[in-house]
């Protein structure tokens, strides 16, 4: 399992949800545990920081899932 470690450089990317759209599936969580937690509702949490090079695919993967549109990639601002 990738282990989501802080790297020295801004990430190019982070995850955003709708939490209106969300119906907290969880199915986000599933497949990408390294940055999507859940609350105790099964809503998801989203560490902050941004995606690392190397959970790229897993990110994609995650946001392909989603039953309702409510993760997306945005490109982060980069100092
Ligand atoms: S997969 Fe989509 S609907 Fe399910 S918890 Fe994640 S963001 Fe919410």
């Amino acid at each position: 399992m990738l282990t989501a470690q802080p790297t020295s450089r801004a990430a190019a990317a982070e995850l955003v949800v709708d939490r209106i759209a969300c119906d907290g599936f969880g199915m986000c969580a599933e497949l990408l545990p390294e940055l999507i937690n859940l609350d105790d509702w099964g809503y998801p949490i989203v560490r902050s920081g941004g995606v690392p090079d190397e959970l790229m695919d897993h990110a994609r993967r995650a946001v392909a899932v989603c039953p309702v549109l409510a993760l997306r990639l945005r490109r982060s601002v980069r100092p």
